[in-house]
């Protein structure tokens, strides 16, 4: 997407969430607030000329052009509305968002990312992630395997699962998953003290592993997210933590096994990332 139809998308989304529109300040501010957009207040370079931040102004710039297409209303007194036109338009960019890899020309943040797609996804997610953890003990070959020299850089995304009805869901690879179990030694990467049991086979340390950075977002950094080095190797106490826990919880254990993978993980992206996109990526702000 071109980062005029980002503008677009983030600001016409926005508006249809805030019930159709609302004061020029409250527009933003939610655009703000709910880190939408990689620039924000926190990040911005303060625009001289009117005293304002410049991703302010570049809205109110795009939102002129949204006016003169008839996506949002005339209106002056610096209210913002949506039309009808402008619901349709956001529809079809919602549909265009979904379904084009992202990468790095992207403005809108993986949280914005994470928006676009109904509840109903992330529950399917989260049974892919069960389903990769039925996989890997149910198999014969739960033995540690020897581990291949790993490859670095980014791989192009990978299969889609057959249950892709509310968009894109990538299947997982249990053999990627099993290198970043043994590459930990079958322990917990937050604290290799944390107590599990025996497999049935009766030699390896049952852990699961839990993709750092989400499956979800793979069409938003528009690689392969199923790879060893973005796979932590966990007990299962802290692996239903770092979904289910306290949001203070969960950014300690985020911090924590963040700062140990950073370097891997954003040669895979071929981008760099920070802890903070992760919180949001989380929610845990
Ligand atoms: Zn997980
Ligand atoms: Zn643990």
């Amino acid at each position: 997407m071109t980062q005029k139809e980002q503008k677009w998308l983030v600001l016409l989304f926005a508006l249809n969430e805030l019930g159709g529109g609302g004061q020029r300040s409250r527009v933003l501010q939610h655009i703000n607030d709910c880190a939408y957009w990689h620039k924000n207040d926190q990040n911005d370079t303060l625009c001289r000329t009117r005293n304002e931040m410049v991703w302010r102004n570049d809205f109110s710039f795009e939102r002129q052009h949204l006016v003169a297409h008839g996506y949002m209303k005339t209106g002056g007194q610096g209210n913002w509305e949506i039309t009808e036109t402008g619901k349709r338009q956001l529809s079809a960019l919602v549909e265009q968002a979904k379904h084009e890899a992202g990468g790095e020309n992207l403005c809108y943040t993986a949280v914005f990312f994470q928006k676009l797609f109904p509840v109903q996804k992330t529950w399917i997610e989260l049974e892919e992630d069960q389903l990769l953890i039925a996989a890997l003990s149910l198999s014969e070959n739960t033995a540690a395997i020897a581990s291949s020299p790993v490859r670095s850089g980014p791989r192009p995304v990978g299969m889609l699962s057959s249950r892709s009805l509310n968009g894109p869901v990538y299947a997982r690879a249990p053999k990627e998953a099993r290198a970043a179990l043994a590459r930990a030694g079958n322990l917990c990467e937050v604290d290799p003290a944390h107590q599990s049991f025996l497999r049935r086979d009766g030699r390896t340390m049952y852990m699961e592993p839990h993709h750092l950075i989400p499956m979800a977002l793979t069409d938003y950094f528009g690689v392969d997210l199923d790879r060893e080095q973005n796979i932590i190797s966990l007990c299962s106490n802290c692996h239903n933590q770092i979904h289910y826990g306290a949001k203070a919880d969960v950014k300690r254990l985020i911090a924590r096994l963040f700062l140990a993978r950073e370097q891997e993980i954003s040669a895979i992206l071929g981008r760099s990332i920070c802890v903070e996109e992760l919180y949001q990526i989380y929610k845990v702000c």
